[in-house]
């Protein structure tokens, strides 16, 4: 089969595809733009910060970002201010990390916990169907504190 030269899925992830089409949503040029600016941001991004990056306009922006929340493609990212952030599902970035949240400035980064704290709260977490009849599937680890720009 000869190799398409263009590329009408804007080269998103085919995992993503799936999951915007499963989700009834059509897969737009701003929407695959969106998706290619939160692949590429060094964490968690604003809508201010979507917008930039992906040329979509604000209010079409925070549409996608609903559209693909309810996708479960983004995710939410709750910081220590009123912005809202969002970033990719891990199912699709196969990339787990936490974040560490700046309480002065609201930013939020991505960083890569030990393999020992992986390990330990993997073994936590096999723990809770027993306790609590519990079925954990994922787990979010945030860590507040100051940045070292606010702590400079
Ligand atoms: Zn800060
Ligand atoms: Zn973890």
């Amino acid at each position: 089969m000869a190799r398409r030269t263009a590329d009408p899925d804007h080269g998103v992830d085919p995992r993503i595809l799936a999951a915007v089409t499963a989700s009834g949503q059509r897969f737009t040029r701003h929407k695959a733009a969106v998706l290619a600016a939160l692949a590429a941001g060094e964490g968690p991004l604003t809508v201010d910060e979507v917008v930039e990056a992906s040329g979509a306009p604000t209010s079409t922006a925070y549409r996608i970002l609903a559209e693909l929340g309810e996708a479960a493609v983004v995710q939410r990212v709750p910081g220590a201010d009123r912005t809202d952030r969002y970033e990719l599902d891990e199912a699709f970035t196969d990339d787990h990390h936490h974040h560490l949240v700046c309480v002065a400035c609201g930013s939020v980064a991505d960083f890569a916990p030990g393999a020992a704290v992986e390990r330990a709260v993997r073994a936590e977490l096999a723990g809770l169907a027993q306790r609590y009849g519990f079925i954990p599937d994922r787990h979010v680890f945030d860590i507040h504190g100051t940045c070292a720009d606010c702590a400079g």
